[in-house]
């Protein structure tokens, strides 16, 4: 990180979901990534550090990390942003909820969508979109290169990869994305992942058993 960046991690809700709020410390301006719960928690930290929160980023549409979109939004008016390929599973939140008893607020229609190759602009920070499916279909991350930082949802974890038993997943794609997309980022990258700890892309690189495999 560097002092352009404020960054803050939580995690919320039962699945103990990260959830980021990512501030460029000159303009204030913010985004939130993954809002899975625990809204008023997420409003305040933005709050404690004078931010405005302008966009709401998801890496995917699972219930726990978008519980909590629509209270977002309800309370900033931030702006949806999902990739296309996401948002059926994204609309089906409420009935995820109720298998995995999480409260959800009824989620907003998206307001624009996330392709591979978007940049999305954080006040001055730059976040570039790569997509990442194989834990669900339209999964993304976001790589903040002048930060060295990327988001990457629940495609990879420290030591591990994301689950791909879900409607949409495939090992197959997934662990194609994480060698060809994720692993050709800068090793001292650290990767901030939906759940558990941060690592970083140099130690997943020698030590993550699934990646050691492929490479
Ligand atoms: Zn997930």
């Amino acid at each position: 990180m560097n002092e352009a960046m404020i960054l803050e991690a939580e995690a919320v809700g039962p699945l103990q979901t990260n959830a980021y709020v990512v501030g460029c410390a000159r303009t204030k301006k913010a985004a939130v990534i993954d809002p899975g719960d625990e809204a008023s928690l997420l409003l305040g930290l933005a709050e404690t550090h004078g931010l405005v929160l302008e966009q709401i980023l998801i890496t995917h549409g699972h219930v726990d990390h978008v519980a909590a979109v629509g209270a977002v939004k309800a309370a900033t008016g931030a702006r949806v942003l999902i990739n296309d390929k996401e948002r059926m599973i994204y609309e089906t939140c409420a009935v995820q909820g109720r298998m995995f008893g999480i409260r959800v607020s009824a989620p907003p229609r998206p307001d624009g969508g996330l392709e591979d190759g978007d940049v999305v602009q954080v006040g001055e920070l730059r976040a570039r979109v790569i997509a990442t499916p194989g834990h669900s279909p339209g999964g993304v991350s976001f790589h903040f290169a002048e930060q060295r930082v990327v988001f990457v949802g629940d495609t990879l974890f420290q030591g591990s990869i994301g689950r791909t038993d879900l409607p949409g997943g495939s090992l197959e794609q997934l662990l194609m994305n994480i060698h060809a997309r994720l692993m050709v980022l800068p090793d001292d990258t650290r990767v901030l992942c939906g759940h558990g700890p941060a690592t970083t892309i140099g130690v997943e690189k020698r030590s993550n058993p699934f990646v050691t495999g492929m490479m």
